[in-house]
């Protein structure tokens, strides 16, 4: 890199900066991770490296101060219904963890059709095959947990997982049907929730699951990355199996996880992010109301309706046909909307794409409904 570049780019690192702070924000992997006034104070006060650890005596979820042990022996499985929870780095990393202890290479799991990217990624790491089961396909892509029954008897699998809800369409499939059969099979279940904890109510144990994993930067106010993990005491000694080295260290943690900004920010949020999951009845009527008002715009939305989850997909043609006649192609959208504060589908979509409307309030949301209404207006 010749001088001048260089000294360019270092000085662009040292003032970053984002464009949208204050806009409305609609990007659904963005509004259940925006932080509370208390994380932004904890990360700033625990901003430096290992910073957690002044009182560590070897073992992350026992220290006592900042109190990472109440956290996560007692509030935490309390808040996930379940009997033993541990810190992760993320949904994914918990889904690897039970993966990678409960399998051995060459053995199945089954997941529904919709499920992320990464718990496929997870179970190649692992060497599992994955099976998926197919949902209804468009328009609703719904999965139907009954049909996880041919399939385990089929394939024999060591895990079932369910996605819930999925990422894609924000489907709630009926996870405690899915229990009723991982216990009938006796197939250790894993319930996905990186769209569920700490947004809306949800509770390991009433699932009748072994396993839940949430993500703290998606859905629990944190910076992250930062996971949960919920399991019921009788994993923990293969999940949080110790080495033989290192006596304190759990293995598939390679001995610690969450050093620092991702955990105080997650424990700073928690208490807002419990309270907040009483009001997910407000949340989904939000959302509703939000999508009959697209719908009327044209806009169709994808998956379950009426909807039951705040993240929610809408095929947008109108957008599209707009985007095949204006300079800027699919970026239009995005600068229409960027001029009127509101910050939503990825910049470049127009024929279908992801919102969500946990963050933003109803007045909000009235207006990036008018903020479509007159973007059709001004190029129809
Ligand atoms: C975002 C997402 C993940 C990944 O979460 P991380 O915490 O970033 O690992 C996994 N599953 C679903 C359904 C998601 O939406």
């Amino acid at each position: 890199m010749a001088k001048q570049a260089e000294s360019k780019s270092l000085q662009k690192l040292a003032n970053l900066r984002r464009q949208h702070k204050s806009f409305i924000n609609i990007m659904p992997l963005q509004t259940g991770g925006m932080l509370t006034e208390a994380a932004q104070k904890a990360l700033v006060e625990f901003g430096d490296g290992y910073s957690v650890c002044d009182f560590c005596l070897g073992s992350l979820c026992n220290i006592t101060n900042p109190p990472v042990r109440e956290f996560a022996h007692e509030l935490l499985p309390e808040f996930l219904g379940c009997e033993v929870a541990t810190l992760t780095y993320g949904a994914r990393d918990g889904i690897f963890m039970i993966m990678h202890s409960l399998a051995k290479p060459g053995g199945s799991i089954i997941v529904d059709g919709n499920r992320h990217y990464t718990t496929v990624v997870a179970a190649e790491r692992v060497g599992l095959n994955v099976i998926g089961v197919p949902s209804s396909g468009y328009p609703e892509f719904k999965v139907d947990v009954n049909d996880y029954v041919s399939l385990i008897k089929k394939h024999n699998p060591k895990l079932i997982l369910l996605t819930y809800p999925d990422g894609n369409y924000g489907n709630i499939s009926d996870a405690r049907r899915l229990g009723e059969i991982a216990q009938e099979y006796d197939i250790p279940y894993i319930v996905n929730g990186a769209y569920a904890v700490g947004r809306m109510p949800v509770n390991m144990e009433g699932l009748g699951a072994d396993f839940i994993v949430g993500s703290g930067h998606k859905s629990m106010a944190s910076a992250g990355p930062c996971g949960v993990l919920g399991m019921k005491r009788k994993w923990e000694e293969i999940v949080l199996r110790k080495s033989e080295a290192y006596g304190n260290k759990e293995l598939e943690s390679l001995g610690c996880t969450l050093r620092g900004t991702p955990l105080v920010t997650l424990m700073a949020s928690f208490p807002y992010v419990k309270e907040r999951v009483n009001h997910w009845d407000e949340q989904v009527s939000k959302a509703q109301w939000f999508s009959r008002e697209l719908e009327k715009l044209s806009f169709k939305q994808l998956g379950e309706t009426p909807h039951q989850h705040d993240l929610l997909h809408f095929e947008t043609p109108a957008l599209y046909d707009i985007s095949k006649h204006v300079r800027e192609r699919g970026y239009f959208l995005y600068k229409e909307l960027k001029e009127r504060g509101i910050w939503g589908p990825q910049p470049g979509l127009t024929k279908a794409f992801k919102l969500s409307t946990f963050a933003a309030t109803k007045e909000q949301l009235q207006f990036v409904i008018d903020s479509f209404k007159a973007i059709l207006n001004k190029y129809g």
